[in-house]
């Protein structure tokens, strides 16, 4: 073939592995194959799982304090690298340079966050609790633990999870999107280059295989997964079935409801950076915009004039909007565009004319604007994953509630108003994980937890924050007493404090 291949990250050097499977790794801009990425079989799983098990006892026993400072220079590192990543992220996910600074300066969060974890591990600890007795409380790495990720973070996402996994002590296998492997085999160079011991961080890459590989494998203790809800509910259950503790983040379908008396200009500004960001493959995209009452048709000009303005094009060039990350996604997205479009939907802006600027045939599809799309149509119950708002035009506060409620997933959302107090009614009675108020793509901060709700997380805890480090430690608490000659004596009583 003689294409470059990006191979697996084990005990501490690249290395193409044992299988002879291979998958095409695209530059999405031109379309063009641009190199060739290893995909893992039983043995390489193996080879992985084997380093990151052996490396476990040594790195659960560093003390916090030269953990820490692995934390430190891999912060500095990656702040360094962040112009590196950020390129090779357009290179093979397509999104505009500038949005791929954004993806890693976020991941960098949660870095410092993790630099935290000697006050993060911290646990209580009561003097007396009885007679002669302490009490204190601890937690502990799990072990060797796996996570998964999605093609549209390649950087930040495997930053919710690897830095706070590593700074509490336990070893990583990284399983990144075959999509757009590259950057994952950067950050293991900069693990290496901070001082983090071989083994501690492993990258595996593959598709379905290498995924089963490590929910099946005993030594992987627990699971951190972020996709789309079918992969994510397959995970939880057989992760689970397993034994293993496992976080899995799913797809969305997030909602911005728009309330009479919004700022039109400032409303349809959010609703252009949140709609049609990164192409739409984001998360947190806004997807359908709810618009309650009068706001409607002088919204529906205002995003619509935006959207027009937008250069759609490769995302090295400095356009506003780059390629989704195949044909055959591209393709699907436009498919929902003429599903909408049939099923009575207003095309308001049609990205199927877009001219890009771009050489090659890139995976290119324009920002789409669909007006009057109801509940029961395609473009509004599905996920769609691209650069394609929707309108969906309500009479009342009321029954743009009831539509995000009812929808099943419960990732994000966010009202814009003027009124403080609908907004902190709707902030109260939304069932969805992650809201704003006027701000139209509500990531948390790294010191709070990332999740949603319903369809969009299975599992109990949510990506970094305190959640994070929760779930990747287990407690345990020491109940100690110091013999002295008053507390001889056999007694086959239940202890109890006095
Ligand atoms: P995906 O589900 O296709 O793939 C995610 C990971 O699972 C990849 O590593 C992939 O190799 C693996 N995988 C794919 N199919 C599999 C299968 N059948 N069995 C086992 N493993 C499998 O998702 P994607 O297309 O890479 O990413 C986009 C999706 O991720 C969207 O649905 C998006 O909403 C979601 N996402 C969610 C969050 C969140 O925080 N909730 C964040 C980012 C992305």
């Amino acid at each position: 073939m003689g294409a470059e291949i990006v191979g697996h990250w084990i005990g501490g050097a690249e290395s193409a592995g044992e299988s002879d499977r291979t998958a095409d790794v695209f530059d999405p801009a031109t379309g063009k194959v641009a190199r060739q990425v290893a995909l893992a079989g039983a043995a390489d799983v193996d080879r992985a799982v084997a380093a990151a098990a052996g490396a476990f006892p040594g790195w659960r026993d560093t003390p916090i304090s030269r953990r820490t400072r692995v934390l430190f220079a891999f912060r500095q590192l990656l702040d360094e690298a962040k112009d590196e990543l950020a390129e090779v992220i357009t290179a093979e996910h397509g999104k505009v340079v500038s949005d791929a600074q954004g993806e890693v300066a976020r991941g960098l969060e949660v870095v410092e966050f993790a630099c935290g974890i000697g006050h993060l591990l911290k646990g209580g600890h009561t003097e007396n609790a009885s007679t002669g007795v302490d009490v204190h409380a601890t937690r502990q790495p799990l072990g060797p633990v796996a996570v998964i990720s999605p093609f549209n973070f390649p950087v930040m996402v495997p930053l919710w999870f690897v830095p706070i996994a590593i700074a509490a002590g336990n070893t990583v296998v990284l399983k990144p999107s075959e999509k757009d492997p590259s950057a994952a085999l950067l950050l293991a160079r900069l693990w290496q280059r901070a001082g983090l011991p071989d083994g501690v961080f492993t990258v595996l890459n593959g598709d379905k295989e290498a995924v089963d590989g490590l929910l099946d494998h005993p030594d992987i203790k627990a699971v951190s997964f972020v996709g789309s809800t079918p992969v994510a509910r397959y995970v939880h259950q057989r992760a689970g079935a397993a034994g293993k503790r496992v976080q899995a983040l799913g797809g969305a379908k997030n909602h911005m409801v728009v309330l009479p008396d919004a700022d039109v200009d400032l409303t349809a500004d959010a609703a252009i950076n949140a709609g049609f960001g990164s192409a739409g493959e984001r998360c947190m995209a806004i997807s359908v915009v709810v618009a309650v009452g009068a706001v409607a048709d002088p919204l529906v000009a205002a995003i619509a004039e935006r959207a027009r303005g937008l250069r759609t094009g490769d995302g090295r060039r400095g356009c506003d909007m780059g390629p989704l990350i195949t044909g055959a996604h591209r393709d699907k997205v436009a498919g929902y565009v003429a599903s909408g479009e049939q099923a009575g939907a207003t095309v308001v802006v049609d990205g199927r004319d877009v001219e890009p600027d771009a050489d090659g045939s890139g995976f290119f599809l324009g920002p789409t604007l669909l007006d009057h799309v109801t509940p029961g149509m395609s473009v509004y119950t599905d996920e769609i994953f691209g650069p394609v708002l929707s309108v969906v035009r309500v009479d009342t506060y009321a029954e743009a509630v009831a539509l995000v409620n009812g929808n099943p997933y419960g990732n994000g959302t966010a009202i814009f108003t003027n009124d403080g107090g609908a907004a902190r009614r709707f902030a109260n009675e939304i069932e969805v994980g992650m809201v704003g108020v006027n701000v139209p793509i509500p990531v948390p901060v790294a010191y709070y937890s990332f999740g949603g709700w319903k369809d969009s997380l299975f599992g109990d805890t949510h990506a970094h924050g305190t959640d994070g480090v929760h779930f990747f430690t287990r407690g345990k608490v020491v109940t100690s007493r110091w013999p002295d000659d008053g507390h001889r004596g056999v007694d086959l009583g239940f202890p109890r404090n006095d």
